[in-house]
């Protein structure tokens, strides 16, 4: 076991079928499983007659998985880090995982920002990272995550999974999540992304003040930066006094999508 790779397996075994339940991917469909370790996921996708693509970095589960599941024709491994594999990886329509605590956020974040969406996926995270992805405006833990994940898929909290549910327990609890892909949300522009990290940069200060810095950033000279901010900010209805925690996903696509217009 490797703490490094974030090791601790699902070993009550009522949570591992229901997080699959809730996955609900059918025979012949192809998913995702992140991290499947020695197999125990693996094995109840299989047997329901899903397609799995695993991605494992860890040598030794590479070869108990390849000795385990390699003769099965629904199986295939991709073996490294799967923050590097998964681009290469072809597609897929459901994604499940356990997903090391290290890696967790930063590989949902790189997906949803490159696009490779899904129609469902589940996953395990810590649970302050789970609060985060559900979070609404106006709560504590809501930030440019949340947002990142709202933009493609309406997220739900599953249950609280306690470390003794896990081998070796963590001290902290996990929590299942629930991502269902939103039916025709808008394509946001490019700028979207690093708009909301730099709005959420420092939660406590005024919108205006932080647009103003990202548009200096950004401007390739010729515009006046303030000029832009109180033309932007006008156009999305906002006065620019509020703070980024208390505004919407819709006010944020706004503000993208009328910022990318000006700076073209
Ligand atoms: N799926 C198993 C379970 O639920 O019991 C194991 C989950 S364990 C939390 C995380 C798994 O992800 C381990 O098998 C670990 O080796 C693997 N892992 C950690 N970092 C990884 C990475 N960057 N890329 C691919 N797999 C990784």
């Amino acid at each position: 076991m490797r703490k490094k790779f974030g090791q601790n397996f699902l070993i009550n075994r009522t949570v591992r079928s229901k997080l699959v339940d809730v996955l609900g991917a059918g025979k012949g469909d192809t998913v995702w499983e992140i991290g499947p370790g020695l197999g125990a996921m693996t094995r109840e996708l299989l047997d329901r007659g899903v397609v799995v693509r695993a991605f494992e970095i860890d040598p030794g589960f590479i070869r108990v998985l390849r000795e385990l599941f390699g003769g099965e024709a629904g199986f295939s491994l991709v073996e490294g880090d799967v923050l590097k594999t998964w681009r290469e990886a072809g597609e897929g329509d459901y994604l499940l995982g356990n997903l090391p605590y290290n890696i967790g956020a930063v590989f949902l974040a790189n997906l949803i920002e490159e696009g490779r969406l899904f129609r469902r996926m589940v996953v395990t995270v810590q649970k302050e990272v789970a609060r985060r992805a559900a979070a609404l405006p106006g709560s504590a833990d809501y930030s440019s995550f949340s947002l990142l994940c709202a933009s493609a898929y309406r997220v739900s909290p599953l249950m609280t999974i306690r470390g003794t549910s896990f081998y070796p327990a963590p001290h902290v609890d996990s929590q299942g999540l629930y991502f269902e892909r939103k039916a025709g949300s808008p394509a946001y522009p490019a700028v979207f992304y690093p708009l909301i990290r730099a709005l959420f940069a420092s939660r406590r200060k005024m919108i205006k003040n932080k647009l103003h810095h990202f548009i200096a950033s950004r401007s390739r000279g010729g515009e006046d930066a303030g000029a832009l901010t109180g033309e932007i900010l006008k156009t999305c209805g906002l006065g620019g006094d509020e703070r980024a925690e208390v505004l919407d996903l819709k006010t944020f696509g706004d503000l993208a999508k009328t910022l990318e217009d000006r700076l073209q």
